[in-house]
């Protein structure tokens, strides 16, 4: 299959950077076409402007959900997002490994959500009326493809357990997860998240790129977070809340999981 791995460190030398040359390695080994958005070397562009369209903005200011719309619409986005977009379409599974920085992906990850999901591309997708609010939440542009996190963390699982400090990790990742990835299309697998990732010797090293590899054999077999579906009958349209006897007295992250289906 094809995989993509997007990938946001500034240091090759980085754990970071072993762990993507690892995943290169052993995809290409198992007869995989591999392609790597390596974003700190590739200088991307993290800040959504008016220079993403090719001519600048129709009206008298930038206008940033308009003006996405328009340029991909009619082929006016500037080269480096039709290419990161080019690369999404091309991939059955894509990889999104980077460090947790503050609780969430690093700036230049999420500046290349902002720019390549572009309106009728990551959103603005289907049919929007009373009836039906878009393609969207398992389905859209991306359906049909795999999605992943690879995440390295400085604090212990304990911290990100279900009572731990810094809030469970499924909370934390729930925005990507349901919000960036699941959105557009994905099937979202389970992440891969190291804990406690400045302590690193050699051997935990290669238990951790053990686990890696697991994970990296078995892609196209894991089975995906079960996020409910936006239009298989859950969710009221369009308020787009639960119905009622939907998980009843359940809120928050943990009522979008289909249970019954895991
Ligand atoms: C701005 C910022 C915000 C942060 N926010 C958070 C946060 O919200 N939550 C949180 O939990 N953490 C946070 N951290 C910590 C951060 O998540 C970790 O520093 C990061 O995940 C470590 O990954 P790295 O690739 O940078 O590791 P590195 O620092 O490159 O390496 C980590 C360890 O792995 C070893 N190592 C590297 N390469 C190899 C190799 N090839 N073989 C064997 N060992 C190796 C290194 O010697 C080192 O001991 C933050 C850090 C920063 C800078």
């Amino acid at each position: 299959m094809n995989v993509l791995i997007v990938y946001a460190h500034p240091e090759p030398k980085s754990l970071n950077g072993a762990l993507k040359d690892f995943a290169v390695r052993r995809l290409e080994a198992a007869g995989h076409a591999v392609q790597v958005s390596d974003l700190y070397a590739m200088k991307w562009k993290a800040l959504v402007d008016a220079g993403d369209v090719v001519g600048g903005p129709a009206g008298d200011r930038f206008d940033p959900v308009g003006d996405s719309r328009r340029a991909y619409a009619n082929d006016l986005q500037s080269a480096d997002i039709v290419r990161e977009q080019d690369k999404l379409r091309w991939a059955d599974t894509v990889i999104f490994q980077f460090p947790m920085w503050w609780f969430s992906m690093p700036a230049i990850m999420k500046g290349w959500v902002e720019r390549v999901y572009a309106f009728g591309f990551g959103y603005g997708v289907g049919e929007h009326s009373d009836v039906r609010w878009g393609d969207r939440y398992g389905e859209g542009t991306l359906a049909g493809k795999r999605a992943m996190l690879v995440v390295t963390a400085g604090g212990w699982a304990s911290h990100y357990g279900p009572r731990g400090v810094n809030g469970a990790i499924d909370d934390l990742l729930f925005p990507i997860q349901h919000g960036i990835l699941y959105y557009p299309g994905f099937d979202v697998l389970p992440p891969l998240v190291v804990y406690r990732a400045e302590r690193m010797d050699d051997a935990r090293f290669s238990a951790v790129r053990d686990e890696f590899g697991e994970r990296l054999d078995t892609l196209a077999q894991t089975a995906p977070i079960p996020f409910r579906s936006q239009n298989g009958g859950d969710y009221d349209i369009p308020a787009m809340t639960l119905k009622a006897d939907v998980a009843p007295g359940l809120s928050g992250f943990a009522a979008h999981l289909d249970v019954a289906d895991a």
